[in-house]
């Protein structure tokens, strides 16, 4: 059994690595709760660079940057 990551899967998986050690990526000027998320590792701040196509998760296994409802068509 691998259950060493007590984490709930929330995210996606990722389309490189297949894990799930998946974070949001947050846009924009971050709240101090956002940044206190992010110092735990929850989340990913993004900048405040907010543009049309930006990745929207993280993930903290092989580094890529997606977006999962990025799909052709
Ligand atoms: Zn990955």
């Amino acid at each position: 059994m691998l259950k060493a990551v007590p984490d709930k899967p929330r995210g996606p998986a990722c389309p490189e690595c297949g894990t799930n050690h998946v974070v949001p990526i947050a846009y924009g000027y971050p709240s101090s709760e956002t940044f206190e998320a992010a110092q735990r590792g929850e989340l990913m701040l993004g900048g405040c660079m907010v543009g049309v196509g930006n990745p929207t998760h993280h993930c903290k296994a092989c580094e890529a940057q997606f977006r999962p409802e990025n799909r052709p068509g």
